[in-house]
Order: C-alpha cells, then structure tokens, then sequence
C-alpha cells in the first residue's frame, strides 16, 4: 500500500486530473491512497470569500463563489465520464451551502476560525471527490473517503493538530480494508474534531495529511507529487542545471528546507519517518524521472556534500553589549525580544562581547532595534546571503571548511557557522557575490558524483 499526495496545481484543471489520473493507474497493483489539496488557488480564494462575507460584501463573496463553482464545474464535469450528473449534483449541492454560509456571514459580520474552517475545507472537499470520479472514469475502481471521518483533530481551528492515536486507529479500520479493493481518494488538509467540527491542519497543511495517512496505514511508501524533479544539490533559483539527489536523509533534508528549498517543509513527514516509511518527492509532468527518496537513516554517500542550499536577501544583526564584559542574561534578553515581534533568527554567531545574528523578515526591525539599543550598539547589514553546505559526511570528513574557504579565498566572508548536528556548514556572503559563490562551491564539490546518490 502506498500513498500518493499531489499537490493544488496537479489538480487545479481538467488536463492536470487527467494527467495524475494516468499516474495513478500505472501504481493501482500497489493499493494507492490518494491524497489531494485543493484545486490551484481554491484555497485562498474560498478564505476571501469568508472574509469579504464577514465585511458585509455579500454580493462580492457570492460573486467569488460563483467563480469557483464555475471552475469546479466545468472542470470537474470533464473528467468524470459518464457519472457527470451525479458529480454536478455533489458539487452544486456544496455550492448551495457555501451560498447560505456567505449569506449567513454577511448578516452576522463576523467570521470565527471555525467558519473559516468549514469554509476552507470546501477546497479538499470537492478536489476528492472530482478526482475519485475522475480515477473511476478511467476504469479504476475508485472510492472517496471524507478525512472529516478519520482525521480527528484537536479544537484548535486553522491549526488543528491531529490526535494521532486515534487517527491511526481510524485509518487501520476504514481506510486500509477499502485501499486493498480501490483507490482510496481523500482530500488533504482537513480532519474534525471528536464532536464533529470540521478543522484544517494549517496552510499547506495537505503534505501533513498524507504522511500522517501513510503512518495510519502503515503505507510501504509516501508519494508527494509536485512540479518540481525533486530536491538538487544547488538551489536552481541561483544556479539552475544541478544534479537530482536520488536520497537523503530526513535530516539533511530538514536542513535544505529551513535554508530555503522548500519543496516541503520537514516537520509535516515526521510521522511517516518516525515509522521508517521513505517519502518520495515526484514531478507529475515528468513522472518517468525517479524523484528523490527522504528517508530517516543516512545513507551511504561517497560525496562529502550533497546539496548547497542559499537563503539571498538576508539582513545581519551586530549587537555588541555595552557593558565591559559580557553579561550574564545578555543572549536571553536578546531572544526574547526577537520572540516577542514574531521574527525567526536563521544564523547565530557569538563572541565574548557581541553577537551576529540574520534574520529575513524584517517587518520589525526598526522596533527591534530600538530596544536592543537600550543595552547594546546595533550595526544592521543588509543585502546579504545564507550559504549552507549540508551532508551527513560533513561531520566525518576532515577538510571541509578548508576546501569551502580556498575556494571563496576571494570573497568577503560575513559569518560563519559550523551546526551542532555536524551536518551543515553555513555562512554568509553579500548578496552581490552570492551566485559566484554557489558556482564556484558546486564546482568544488560536485565535480565527481556518486552514482549511487546523484542524477
Ligand atoms: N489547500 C491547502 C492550502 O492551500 C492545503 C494544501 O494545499 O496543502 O493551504
Ligand atoms: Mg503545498
């Protein structure tokens, strides 16, 4: 049994179903369970609506909503072959409701996280079910589970977290019996709560589903399918033409996402790697090209890096405490101001009295500084970039940082950390020198390949 996740634009049209349609016809002897988000931008625009019919907008909020019937419609209708009256009533039916909804709303003025819930959750709702009707068309035996009824979550809606145990034991009675007969199609993203409320796991939260399906059911495999080959050892937005990664370690690939290659975000697979289920990343338009497996050991690599992530356009913080020596309290009275305005610090380099830190959302930086300056002097550079070398090896092959350096002998080195997990080598370089950088690091590290490992 595997799981197959495809993501809003491998459903978003007509022509993106049928082609993951065909996909998953080639895996139906491996029991696939389908997981999908919703079709292209439904999302947002189903939490427009909500907020448009909560300004009193109604005439707009319905005007959207007719939009998105419209799409669904005719799309829908498309791939479902003979069923398609019976698809038209399903959808109009959930039209129907999104109509009263709005209405409601707008007389109401006011839009709870859990009417934003119910509203969200249409998007997944109707994608499953298009797409079982879709699977079905083409002569796959095809059954759609609603999540509502196995994905049970806590009452905390928009970021509901899933009660795990329970959710496994769901998915072991309902999901797996019915997989063994037909593809299971399920809509990412949602769950509800014991009493019934329907909730939804967080934006982007449809790749947390599938692996916590995939771990509910024991799958052999995770599938996430998306527009991209998978994850390559230099991010192509800096220098295009790097090599596939065959497989990575969790771990590694953890490192990859914070710095910027998001292709997915780490902490939605820990459920499948917490039991030892591989997640595979896939590219619906080219499907024939094997991805890139993630799974929680190492594995084996004669090349000491396996990926250069970069992180550009990044601002370096220079605080040096005005007290004559450091401080006790000092790092701490730093953080939790930096907690405080909701800003995440990516790099931390410290001396005895001053501390470099970079950060990329600088929303509130002018506050910031304003109160780090009542204990300290604050320097701000910005036009800068995060650099990180990442592999398991780093830790095990002496040399590294000296290869890294001679090659970037010429360039103006920021900061420079080595992680405590001893798998990533990261510092920072202007913006400006940022794609010589990666260029000249690549060359160095990925001159020779292990086949095993690299496209
Ligand atoms: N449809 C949801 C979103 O846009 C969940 C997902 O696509 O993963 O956030
Ligand atoms: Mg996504």
């Amino acid at each position: 049994m595997i799981v197959m996740k495809f993501g809003g634009t491998s459903v978003e049209s007509q022509e993106a179903i049928t082609r993951i349609t065909e996909i998953v016809r080639r895996y139906e002897s491996q029991h696939p369970i389908v997981v999908v988000s919703a079709m292209g931008k439904t999302t947002n625009k189903l939490l427009e609506i909500g907020r448009e019919a909560a300004a009193g907008r109604r005439e707009q909020a319905l005007g959207l909503v007719d939009e998105l019937r419209a799409h669904h419609l005719t799309h829908g209708l498309a791939v479902a072959g003979a069923a398609a009256a019976e698809l038209d009533r399903y959808i109009r039916a959930h039209f129907d409701w999104l109509d009263e909804l709005v209405k409601g709303l707008s007389v109401v003025g006011e839009l709870s996280p859990r009417s934003t819930d119910a509203i969200a959750s249409v998007g997944e709702r109707l994608s499953s079910l298009i797409v079982s009707f879709a699977i079905r068309a083409a002569g796959v035996p095809s059954q759609h589970v609603d999540s509502r009824r196995v994905i049970l979550t806590d009452d905390r809606f928009t970021q509901a977290q899933p009660l795990l145990e329970e959710t496994f034991a769901l998915l072991r009675e309902n999901v797996r019996p019915i997989a063994n007969g037909a593809v299971v199609v399920m809509g990412g993203f949602i769950g509800s709560t014991a009493d019934g409320h329907t909730t939804t796991l967080g934006r982007g939260g449809s790749d947390y589903s599938a692996s916590i399906v995939g771990a509910g059911v024991d799958a052999d495999e995770i599938q996430i399918w998306t527009d991209v080959d998978g994850m390559l050892t230099a991010d192509p937005r800096i220098l295009p033409g790097g090599h596939r990664i065959k497989s990575i370690s969790f771990a590694e690939a953890a490192e990859l996402a914070y710095f910027g290659a998001k292709v997915l975000h780490p902490a939605t697979v820990l459920p499948a790697i917490d039991k030892n289920i591989p997640v595979v990343i896939l590219n619906s338009r080219r499907p024939e090209v094997q991805g890139t497996r993630i799974t929680s050991e190492a594995v084996p690599c004669r090349n000491a890096v396996k990926s250069i992530s970069c992180k550009p356009s990044i601002t370096i913080l220079n605080i040096r405490s005005t007290r004559m020596l450091m401080a006790h309290g000092f790092l701490q009275r730093i953080f939790e101001i930096f907690d405080r305005y909701r800003t995440s610090v990516d790099m931390v380099s410290t001396s005895e009295v001053s501390v470099s830190l970079t950060v990329d959302n600088v929303e509130n930086l002018e506050s910031i500084c304003s109160e780090l300056r009542q204990f300290s002097e604050v320097s701000i550079e910005n036009g800068q970039a995060i650099v990180c070398l990442v592999g398991e090896n780093i830790r095990h092959t002496p040399g590294i940082a000296g290869r890294a350096f001679q090659v970037l002998h010429d360039r103006n080195i920021r900061m420079i950390s080595q992680g405590a997990s001893l798998l990533n080598l990261g510092f920072v370089v202007a913006d400006a020198d940022l794609k010589q950088a990666v260029t000249a690091l690549h060359h160095e590290f990925f001159s020779e390949l292990d086949p095993v490992v690299f496209d």
